[in-house]
């Protein structure tokens, strides 16, 4: 059986922290599938079509890695369609760990032939999530070395604050 992982998120932006939870997995699994929330309540940086163009660039140098808009629909539906028996999340503290518990359980209750598998987040990247990210970017605070090149880049284009 090849084992699939789907790699859900809205990756508003995308992150150092998503990209070495992906680098890891994909030593563990034959592929991963990175699905990009297309529809978010969140206010969005950068649009769904943005957002999956930046994530591609970001793991081009991983060859079983690819990406997808993920439609509005449960996660192991989507799981499910794309031939994935696995889910792929970051576990950065014990809050996360708390609300990936009951999102794991629910999941498992839906569909119990899928597994989540918990990748635990560097500790350079534990204090980093995208949302504390775009605050920081709304003021033009230093994040450079948090963000993938391709998502720099991006955000020099976008914003008047940053310099290439
Ligand atoms: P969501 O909107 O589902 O929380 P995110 O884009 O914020 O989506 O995160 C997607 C996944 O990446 C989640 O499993 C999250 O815990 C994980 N993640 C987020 N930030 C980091 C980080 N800094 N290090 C490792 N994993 C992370």
């Amino acid at each position: 059986m090849r084992k699939i992982a789907l790699f859900p998120g809205s990756f508003d932006p995308f992150t150092n922290g998503h990209l070495d939870t992906i680098e890891r997995g994909s030593d563990l699994f034959d592929e991963i599938i990175v699905g990009v929330f297309v529809n978010t309540n969140k206010k969005s940086l950068f649009s769904p079509q943005e957002r999956k163009g930046l994530v591609e660039a970001s793991v081009a140098h991983l060859p079983n890695v690819r990406v997808i808009e993920q439609d509005s629909e449960l996660t192991v539906t989507s799981a499910k369609k794309l031939g994935a028996n696995f889910l792929l999340r970051g576990i950065r503290s014990v809050k996360d760990y708390e609300y990936e518990k009951e999102i794991m359980t629910m999941n498992h209750h839906l569909d119990a032939k899928i597994e989540t598998i918990f990748l635990l987040a560097r500790p350079e990247y534990t204090h980093i999530s995208s949302s504390i990210l775009k605050e920081v970017i709304a003021f033009g605070g230093d994040v450079k070395e948090y963000l993938p090149r391709p998502v720099f880049e991006a955000l020099v284009k976008k914003s008047d604050h940053y310099e290439a």
